[in-house]
């Protein structure tokens, strides 16, 4: 069974409550392949490195907590996207994160000079792996002029091509906007209209309007610590539904059968009570202390910031000027 992740900008927070149940309560679900586009390629990326569910929370609020400041969010000139983002993958990434991903994240890209999506999983160094992830997350006139190179070759965001990759037919879908997804929020509305953005179904409902914004602009606090929970739910909802919350000692005997970790279960020991324990435990729903945490404290830094003066010193001001000399020249 492999998962991917859709790319959503902000929203990412959704994926940071999916990832973050997986951590909790289906870790065997994290030893297939991983596939994403942008935000959910980050996630990825943060999962097969075994980040912790802290580090993982707080990787997300590093990039929030560096577009903040700006107006406009995303549109604004002034935030570098991809500055941030690498900072953030420099900092939270282990040595040998290319090692740990290669043959296992795949990441969906769009090469520039034909549009077409490719998909890699090869990676030779921690370099050329954050590479693929700055590409993976280089949207045009936002991020910047000229699109990063992986391996030579120029690729952007996958949101032109595929933004929401499967490798095979048991490939999970995970995507914070109301469609037909395996993992995604479900809206009370008519579900009669649904719009294909390259290959993620979105439902044409106010909510998802709604969310369309936050791909762009960081919601609200309350909003973002709803939509992790909302992540958390869905993902859970899907676990129980697919009887994938499983005791240590089950899993134990699929580590060592193998891959397809749901016929071997149930043929097993279909009534195993430790099993049913265990998903009975996980009903309670509860988000882990230390995401709940990490959520407070990045609250209060955002909150202690002035949103405006904080981007408009004089310093910031000149090196946003020579930042973006290339857009006056061309
Ligand atoms: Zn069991």
């Amino acid at each position: 069974m492999n998962l991917s992740f859709a790319g959503c900008g902000f929203l990412g927070v959704y994926h940071v409550g999916a990832a973050v149940c997986f951590r909790t309560h289906a870790p065997h679900l994290l030893r297939g392949k991983i596939t994403g586009a942008s935000a959910g390629a980050l996630t990825a990326v943060c999962l097969l490195c075994d980040l912790s569910i802290a580090e993982l929370t707080s990787a997300y609020f590093h990039l929030v907590n560096g577009a903040n400041p700006y107006t406009f969010g995303l549109f604004n000139p002034l935030f570098d996207l991809q500055k941030c983002i690498k900072e953030g993958l420099q900092k939270f990434l282990p040595e040998d994160a290319h090692e740990r991903c290669t043959g296992k994240l795949h990441i969906s890209l769009t090469r520039v000079y034909d549009g077409k999506n490719v998909i890699v999983s090869q990676y030779n160094s921690r370099d050329e792996l954050i590479n693929a992830l700055l590409c993976a997350c280089f949207i045009p006139m936002i991020s910047g002029v000229l699109p990063p190179r992986f391996y030579g070759v120029r690729y952007m965001d996958s949101g032109f091509s595929d933004n929401l990759p499967t490798l095979d037919e048991h490939t999970v879908t995970v995507s914070p906007f109301c469609g037909e997804s395996d993992i995604c929020p479900r809206d009370d509305s008519w579900k009669m209209f649904h719009l294909n953005w390259t290959n993620t179904s979105i439902e044409i409902s106010k909510k998802n309007f709604s969310r369309f914004r936050g791909m762009f602009f960081a919601p609200e606090q309350d909003v973002m610590m709803k939509m992790c929970q909302s992540g958390f739910d869905d993902a859970l909802c899907f676990l129980q539904r697919n009887i994938l919350i499983n005791c240590e000692r089950c899993l134990t005997i699929s580590y060592a059968n193998d891959d397809n970790f749901m016929s071997q279960h149930t043929e097993d020991d279909p009534e195993c009570e430790k099993c049913i324990e265990k998903r009975n435990e996980a009903k309670e729903g509860f988000m882990p202390e230390s995401v709940l945490n990490v959520f407070e404290t990045n609250f209060r830094m955002l909150s202690q910031k002035s949103y405006l003066l904080s981007s408009c010193t004089p310093e910031n001001l000149w090196k946003n000027l020579q930042r973006l000399s290339p857009w006056f020249i061309a």
